[in-house]
């Protein structure tokens, strides 16, 4: 299993210029103050462009040109909290626009059956490529490269000429290949793409987007690299819930699901469908289930506004039921939510337990002894709720 670590166009387009691929000048921010500044910085026109790990941002309103302060400052406050198919915009690109007289596509993905990495480029860019490859697929040149050789300048300019690349360009548009090569090799990615590679009117070859994956796995031969992780669309609630070893993962029904241990938390996605429900995430509280971790993990899954009601299964084994209760409460007494939990749990001090519950009397807290009939229970409110 290798991890993968997605990012954002303006954290590729770093590593881009870092191995010397041309790319616009622009500053990465969160307000639209500090957008406005910024092009006011870079000077007229300039393009904002929301940063979410998402194709398709021009056409879902997420790239937009301005010629001015005023239009800047209106994309700018139109795009920041933009939802792009689940992705909500909490920072922007705010860059250098360009000229454009061409559009090509270049990327370089690894081909797992031929355990080679594959380049790949068409002159017909800025589309969705897969398109390209569906209907003209004689418009997209496929070129494996041996890992002990690489590519050399001579190849690049093969599938350039091959691509149909303007003879002008060709040499510039091989560079680029050679060094989209040097990206994805030396850092360690398993894809580096390129959607728009532009040429200017005056015959200028650069990246005016960029996709990145990185395998997360070799992350430590590269120091740089860490800060991406940290930074970008990572949402703070799941970044405290990871800090605090919870595994979150999101999925797409309505009904929020919290267990302790790996093996808990999944059976309990199972009888929760079979009670006919929908889960919106998995959430393994580990072993422990204090009221830290609780209120950690009860705030992740309400962070999801698709969750109509939760389930809370716990089994005590080393964690006593009677802690786990008097956590539920302590998470209650800070939490404010009219969402319904239900609280199934079994094993050591279990009666305790629920009784600390019943005796607190939560109006939106319901005990549960078994877990089919807290599923039962967590599908049925959840239904009166949608
Ligand atoms: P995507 O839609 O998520 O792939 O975002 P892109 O970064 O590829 O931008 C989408 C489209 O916006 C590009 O294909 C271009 O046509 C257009 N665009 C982006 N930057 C510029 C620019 O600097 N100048 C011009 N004229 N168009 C741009
Ligand atoms: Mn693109």
């Amino acid at each position: 299993f290798a991890a993968a670590m997605d990012l954002l166009e303006y954290q590729g387009k770093q590593l881009f210029a870092r191995h010397g691929l041309e790319v616009s000048d622009g500053r990465a921010v969160t307000t639209v103050e500090d957008a406005v500044a910024a092009a006011n910085e870079l000077g007229y026109p300039v393009v904002v462009k929301a940063q979410v790990l998402i194709g398709g941002r021009g056409k879902a309103g997420g790239v937009k040109l301005a010629s001015t302060e005023e239009e800047a400052r209106e994309h700018a406050t139109n795009i920041l909290g933009l939802d792009i198919r689940g992705h909500v915009v909490h920072e922007l690109w705010i860059e250098k626009a360009s000229d454009i007289a061409d559009e090509y596509y270049a990327s370089i993905l690894l081909d797992r059956s031929a355990k080679k990495a594959l380049l790949m480029f068409s002159t017909e860019g800025g589309v969705d490529i897969e398109e390209v490859a569906e209907k003209t697929p004689e418009k997209l040149v496929r070129h494996h490269i041996d890992p002990l050789v690489g590519i050399s300048a001579d190849e690049a300019l093969q599938v350039a000429t091959q691509g149909g690349v303007d003879e002008d360009v060709r040499e510039g548009v091989a560079g680029i290949l050679v060094k989209l090569y040097e990206v994805w090799t030396e850092e360690d990615a398993t894809l580096t793409e390129i959607n728009p590679l532009i040429v200017t009117p005056d015959r200028n070859v650069k990246a005016l987007d960029a996709k990145v994956t990185l395998d997360d796995n070799a992350l430590f031969r590269h120091e740089e690299s860490k800060a991406f992780t940290v930074k970008g669309a990572v949402d703070p609630v799941e970044e405290r819930a990871k800090a605090l070893g919870l595994q979150y993962v999101a999925l797409d029904g309505d009904i929020g699901i919290m267990g302790n241990g790996a093996g808990l938390a999944m059976s309990t996605l199972d009888v929760v469908a079979q009670a006919g429900g929908s889960p919106a995430n998995f959430l393994d509280a580990a072993g422990g289930a204090n009221a830290e971790v609780i209120k950690t993990g009860v705030e992740t899954i309400l962070s999801n506004p698709k969750v109509k009601a939760v389930l809370l299964n716990i089994f005590g084994g080393i964690t006593r039921c009677d802690e786990v209760a008097r956590g539920v409460l302590g998470a209650f007494a800070e939490i404010e939510t009219d969402i319904p939990f239900v609280v199934r749990l079994d094993g050591t001090n279990d009666v305790e337990g629920r009784r600390i519950l019943a005796e607190a009397n939560i109006p939106n807290v319901h005990p549960a002894a078994t877990m089919n009939e807290a599923a039962e229970k967590v599908v049925a409110l959840a239904k009166e709720r949608s």
